[in-house]
């Protein structure tokens, strides 16, 4: 393992041990819960956003591999302070990272970068874009859980 990947799978250590916003949101405008059956990985996203469209608070609750609790700790402390387009651009660059090998993708994930490395482990890919398709149901004001499959 190079140097660069020793550093992602530390940072994607620490994010599982010490996940950041894994809360329940009290004031959130939007939820949905996420399932990825393939893992068993299971979340609940909450997000809060303004009039302007600007995501003030985003967090999560979930039972799941270190993989998608890395995910959703990483993708809620971005959330914070963008706007839904912002949110759907990065859903399209994090899915194409993940799932294709183009390069030039990963410079623009900054920090979540860190995730791109298992898109060598197709069966955990899922683990990690559930977060990212929980994200979409929650802004379409979904009620069904998204699914991976
Ligand atoms: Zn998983």
């Amino acid at each position: 393992m190079d140097e660069l990947h020793r550093l992602y799978q530390e940072v994607i250590l620490d994010h599982n041990r010490h996940p950041r916003n894994c809360h329940r949101l009290d004031t959130a405008s939007c939820q949905a819960d996420g399932f990825n059956p393939l893992c068993g990985d299971k979340l609940t996203l909450f997000l809060s956003i303004d009039d302007d469209n600007i995501i003030q608070q985003a967090s999560f609750i979930g039972e799941g591999c270190a993989i998608s609790t890395a995910s959703a700790s990483l993708m809620t402390d971005y959330l914070k302070g963008k706007t839904i387009d912002d949110a759907h651009t990065m859903f399209d660059l994090f899915h194409r990272a993940l799932t294709t090998h183009e390069t030039g993708v990963d410079k623009q994930l900054g920090k979540l970068a860190v995730l791109t490395g298992v898109r060598e482990f197709p069966t955990r890919v899922k683990c990690a874009t559930l977060a990212w398709h929980t994200l979409r149901s929650a802004l379409a004001n979904k009620t069904e859980t998204a699914c991976t499959e």
